[in-house]
């Protein structure tokens, strides 16, 4: 199978944060595969914005060593690499002062894409556009990309919309989050409205319930203290698992266009039911010995907070109110420190109404998972005839589609999701950015169920690192008469 690589338009990108952590390990080594496959069109230029003095050499220096770290061997191409670093260029600027914005205001083209990367801290966004539209870089033709966190609030996230509002119209503004750029679960679109074959059973008559797992086996480590300032509800849930959410229980759109996609699953969120506290499970990371004897830290260690009630684990019962949904729960769990590191959607089917072969054991329920990590792809399990002359025995086989697998070299070659979703800025393609009132509608569903435990000062439980989460967190799908899926090592 051959992918297509459509070059986009000529562009100027300024990246600003360009020297800093995402520029480094995503966005920049992103950009430099893309111009290798040929999508980055050649006269295209770069521009690292931050207040580091450094000249254009410095910054290549930088690029290349970055290149060096974070794009794969077999990609690092010197030639490449040297034409690549050529289009490069870097302005020393301070998004809260007056410095370099007339140089970069001299130096971004008219007549070309231009789009502005803020990877910079959110307080810096209202700065940074209000610069933009004073040194007359925020024509009707720029565009801005945004990173998480998008608020930590309903207040703020509205502030920050109105920030951007002032200066650039919302068709202009790309919210990024990053499981959006993701190769499956743009798949979990193709597969839910490409064919005829799973949409008529995706509804609460053939659904008895969803499963949405993002586990980490990492800690909060060096970040201990930015990530007790959130916690993974706001870190994890509110952005990358509700889109997941949403595109699952999402209504099929007219058409996949930017605004169809994202009205469908704006209703979703609307829809969401409040969670009641026995329905919610949060969790913080014991210490424990390490294999060689020493100790590991527990969350609270790393937070550098004793009385931290800041969660790294929560699972919740997530009930979406509307006529396709009545009656199946989405169960929605995500932790640091457990046993594997693994994302995965899954969605089991309700058994058939009659079984014709009697009460056999080792009966399971057809389960489709979308892997989104590690080794994207997709897993059928169905029940078949166990081989061999032994009589009438069911057994459940998968029907395993790795992407890297199916699509042979091209599968070997799927862009990460920062390479999509930057050249999706560049074509002016929005469906996979998340609009303003779908982030409003987002924290509104999130803000009372962390007021709740604020006020009553509901302790997160202990579980220990390497595994599945805290006990509490199983019985939320026992007391249902059900289970959750493992977490595989
Ligand atoms: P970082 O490593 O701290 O880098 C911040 C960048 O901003 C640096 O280049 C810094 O350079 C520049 N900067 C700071 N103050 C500035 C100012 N007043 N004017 C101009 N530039 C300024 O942060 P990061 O990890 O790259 O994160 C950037 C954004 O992406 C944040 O909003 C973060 O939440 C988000 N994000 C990051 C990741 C990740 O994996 N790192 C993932 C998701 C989201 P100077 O100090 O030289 O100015």
């Amino acid at each position: 199978m051959v992918s297509r690589v459509i070059p986009v338009d000529v562009f100027d990108l300024v990246v600003f944060g360009g020297t800093g952590d995402l520029a480094r390990r995503k966005i920049l080594p992103g950009l430099y595969i893309r111009f290798r496959a040929g999508q980055m069109p050649e006269e295209s230029c770069i521009i690292g914005a931050a207040r580091a003095e450094m000249t254009d050499e410095g910054y290549r220096a930088f690029v290349g060593a970055a290149i060096a770290e974070f794009v794969a061997k077999d990609k690092q191409d010197a030639a490449v690499i040297a034409k690549f670093l050529a289009r490069l260029a870097y302005v020393s600027i301070d998004a809260t002062g007056e410095n370099g914005w007339a140089k970069l205001a001299g130096l971004v083209r008219k007549g070309v894409v231009r789009a502005f990367y803020f990877s910079v801290a959110p307080s810096l966004f209202g700065d940074l556009a209000e610069r933009l539209h004073a040194h007359g870089m925020a024509d009707p033709e720029s565009r801005i990309v945004v990173e998480k966190p998008f608020g930590r609030d309903l207040a703020s996230a509205k502030a920050l919309n109105a920030v951007l509002a002032a200066h650039f119209d919302e068709g202009q503004i790309y919210r990024i989050d990053h499981y959006l750029g993701k190769e499956t679960v743009q798949n979990l679109m193709a597969v839910r409205f490409a064919n005829i074959l799973f949409e008529p059973l995706w509804n609460a008559q053939y659904v008895d319930h969803v499963q949405i797992t993002v586990a980490e086996t990492v800690g909060v480590g060096g970040r201990g203290s930015y990530y007790d300032q959130s916690g993974a509800m706001r870190d994890m849930v509110q952005n990358h698992m509700m889109q997941l959410l949403c595109l699952i229980a999402m209504e099929p759109p007219y058409k996949f266009d930017p605004d169809a996609v994202r009205d469908e699953k704006l209703k979703v969120i609307r829809a969401l039911d409040p969670v009641p506290p026995e329905d919610i499970v949060r969790g913080q990371y014991r210490g424990g010995p390490r294999k060689d004897g020493s100790g590991e830290p527990s969350y609270c260690e790393d937070a550098g907070d004793a009385q931290s009630r800041t969660e790294s684990y929560i699972a919740l019962k997530v009930k979406v109110s509307n006529w396709r949904w009545q009656g199946t729960p989405f169960y929605l769990r995500t932790g640091k420190k457990l046993r594997g590191r693994e994302s995965e959607i899954a969605i089991t089917f309700k058994e058939p109404p009659h079984s014709i072969f009697g009460d056999e054991e080792g009966w399971r329920e057809n389960v489709l998972a979308i892997r989104l990590q590690p080794n994207e792809g997709m897993n059928l399990t169905v029940m078949i005839k166990e081989p061999g002359p032994g009589g009438m025995r069911l057994t459940e086989v998968p029907l395993d589609m790795s992407f890297a697998e199916a699509l042979g070299d091209e599968g070997a070659d799927i862009p990460d999701a920062y390479e999509r979703l930057i050249m999706d800025v560049i074509r002016g393609n929005q469906t996979l950015f998340m609009r303003g009132d779908e982030v409003e509608a987002a924290w509104a569903w999130t803000d009372p169920i962390i007021q709740g435990w604020e006020a009553r000062g509901d302790k997160p439980r202990g579980y220990d690192p390497g595994s599945s989460g805290p006990e509490d967190a199983l019985m939320l799908l026992h007391r249902d008469g059900r289970r959750w899926r493992e977490i595989r090592e």
